[in-house]
């Protein structure tokens, strides 16, 4: 990927893929929308926190503004890279609370944790933990507000790891994307249900105003003058031309039947756990293929037994807690990628109804499990 002067077309296949991705994400057509490919995710926003950071210190240096205390504004539903991002890149991390029956970012929350150091705000489409969404229109509304109150604008950077390859085809009328004005940076993993093999993920800006021009690297690598905004150097750009292949194979018919079917197993699955007398989803109808579910009273909190089970026949179910303060709930999580299938489920719900018979006998730790008691 690195190397566009031996593989020019790899770049400018990159070049096509973020297009397709603008627009799919409505970027508005009067800005010089920009991207990037990267590794995941992850990089993606590393990258894109990085951009507001930077484009931050630039205004308040203008300013004449103190510009060392950053922060960025999360809830307590976003992935860990944040954090990382938080730690290598010293940006002090506002965390929202989770509650015990709210496990996604509070509007109001949110907004009393902003002040003039407020980098950006993140946003989840489809959490880690649930898979649920962020009230994002409503954070949107929030942040319109707050700058005609007081002239700052705060920026919105959308996590859309798996939400951005899904909402596109499942509801294209939700705006989530940029066609809100505050968001300007959105990431989403190639990788999940982009469908490509790891590692690729896609950075977007909805204006190159928004990536500060010190951020991008232009290199004369062995021969060719490029521009870059990666972390790596070298990396496979076979992930990269598989975005593309995908992109044009399935058309938005191809990725919106394949959504659908994986929702519509989703729903499948919630539906079964809704009705059964010992587990309960935390949506019964969920909007990603993201089933997050957990035991009723009073069984609740040995959903890593259930976890341990479930592995005896092979399926890997995760079972964890959720962040604070929700980590008195834990549950156990499914995701149902395309190769999953309606039989499969199936068998799924089998073992985890044999799994269930481990409830009958007394948690593990229990004092009456221990051999000398
Ligand atoms: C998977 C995921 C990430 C990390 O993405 P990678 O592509 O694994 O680097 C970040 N945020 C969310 C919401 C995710 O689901």
């Amino acid at each position: 990927m690195v190397d566009q002067n031996e593989y020019p077309q790899t770049g400018i296949l990159q070049h096509r893929v973020i297009h397709m991705l603008a627009d799919l994400f409505h970027a508005p057509k009067e800005f010089d929308v920009t991207g990037t490919s990267t590794i995941g995710s992850s990089e993606a926003i590393l990258l894109g926190l990085l951009a507001h950071k930077k484009r931050w210190q630039n205004e308040r240096k203008k300013k004449g503004l103190p510009f060392d205390r950053p922060n960025l504004v999360v809830g307590g539903d976003v992935h860990v890279v944040w954090d990382k991002f938080a730690r290598y890149f010293d940006v002090e991390m506002r965390t929202l609370p989770m509650k015990p029956d709210r496990f996604i970012m509070d509007v109001g929350e949110a907004l009393r944790r902003i002040d003039e150091n407020t980098i950006a705000v993140g946003a989840v489409l489809g959490t880690t933990f649930t898979g649920q969404i962020d009230p994002i229109p409503e954070l949107n509304r929030a942040l319109e507000h707050l700058e005609s109150e007081t002239g700052q604008s705060v920026p919105i950077h959308i996590d859309g790891a798996s939400g951005g390859f899904l909402l596109p085809f499942l509801d294209p009328d939700f705006a989530w994307d940029f066609r809100l004005s505050h968001v300007r940076s959105i990431n989403v993993s190639g990788h999940k249900f982009g469908l490509v093999y790891p590692g690729v993920g896609w950075l977007l800006f909805r204006d190159r105003q928004d990536l500060p021009d010190e951020l991008v690297f232009r290199v004369n690598y062995l021969g060719a003058e490029e521009e870059t905004y990666t972390l790596n150097f070298s990396s496979n750009a076979a992930f990269v031309i598989a975005q593309y292949y995908n992109l044009l194979r399935l058309g938005k018919e191809g990725y919106r039947s394949i959504m659908e079917n994986c929702r519509s197993n989703a729903r499948f699955l919630a539906g079964k756990l809704a009705g059964s007398s010992l587990f309960t989803p935390i949506d019964a109808h969920p909007s990603l293929p993201i089933v997050a579910f957990r035991l009723k009273p009073p069984h609740a909190g040995r959903e890593t037994e259930i976890a341990s089970e479930l592995r005896k026949f092979g399926w890997i179910v995760p079972a964890y807690t959720l962040p604070p303060d929700a980590q008195d709930i834990s549950v156990l999580r499914v995701v149902v990628r395309e190769q999953v299938s309606r039989p499969m489920l199936e068998q799924l719900l089998d073992h985890i109804e044999v799994s269930s018979r481990i409830l009958l006998s007394p948690p593990v730790g229990h004092p009456g499990t221990h051999p000398l008691c």
